[in-house]
């Protein structure tokens, strides 16, 4: 949980509402942020707003169902995917959904993100983000597919729709999805050159070692095995 106060959270969270605008990875209504609270309740942005026009007062209070609590206006659509990542993930405080036009190329062309293609990207990341496969927004499926995913990665790619990325704090789970992007744009321009190369297996194996040791992905929170790749 944040130590910041509620007015604190939620310039922070208005602020970067107007990054995702600002960047260019939403556009209309696009995009949405919420951040969990104390007593199972959860700050987010609210329906049918701009991105770069949400205000403090815009923004509403919901309870791990949904329901809104405080707030003048309604919550957004994608909801159920916010609190279904907060349940999956005890460890995150927050959820950013966005459609960045390069990841959302990828998640548009069926294609996951692979990471190991520069070495900070597989320590920020892990060595891929994966592709869950389209299903309508909200739907069982889709939330069904996001807790299988989600314990294993921090940000993935909604087939067909978008990025969705979680964190600690607004800071990380925002800076991952600005990374995600930036990698997928990597990635197309490389794809003019000839195609991203693929770092040595050896080298990926030692990097996810490194990520570990930094307390980060999911041997670091004490899962074991293989991570489902959805492809
Ligand atoms: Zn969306």
């Amino acid at each position: 949980m944040s130590d910041l106060s509620l007015p604190a959270l939620k310039r922070q969270l208005v602020s970067y509402s107007r990054r995702l605008w600002d960047r260019g990875y939403v556009a209309n209504h696009d995009g949405n942020l919420s951040v969990r609270l104390p007593a199972r309740r959860f700050l987010c942005t609210p329906t049918s707003f701009s991105k770069g026009e949400v205000g403090e007062s815009d923004l509403l209070i919901v309870d791990p169902d949904g329901k809104r609590l405080e707030g003048r206006w309604k919550p957004f659509g994608e909801l159920g995917l916010h609190l279904t990542a907060m349940r999956a993930r005890p460890d995150v405080n927050v959820v950013v959904h966005a459609h960045p036009p390069y990841s959302t190329a990828f998640a548009c062309a069926g294609r996951a993100i692979d990471c190991a293609i520069i070495a900070e990207a597989v320590v920020s990341l892990g060595d891929r983000v994966p592709l869950i496969p389209y299903a309508i927004p909200g739907s069982a499926t889709q939330l069904e597919t996001l807790v299988t995913a989600l314990p294993w990665y921090d940000v993935v790619l909604l087939g067909s729709h978008g990025v969705l990325a979680v964190g600690v704090d607004l800071d990380q789970a925002y800076l991952r999805l600005e990374l995600v992007e930036h990698l997928a744009q990597i990635h197309h321009h490389a794809q003019a050159l000839g195609g991203a190369r693929r770092l040595p297996d050896g080298d990926v194996t030692r990097l996810l070692q490194k990520r570990k040791e930094a307390g980060l992905g999911p041997e670091a929170r004490g899962l074991t095995g293989t991570a489902p790749t959805f492809s």
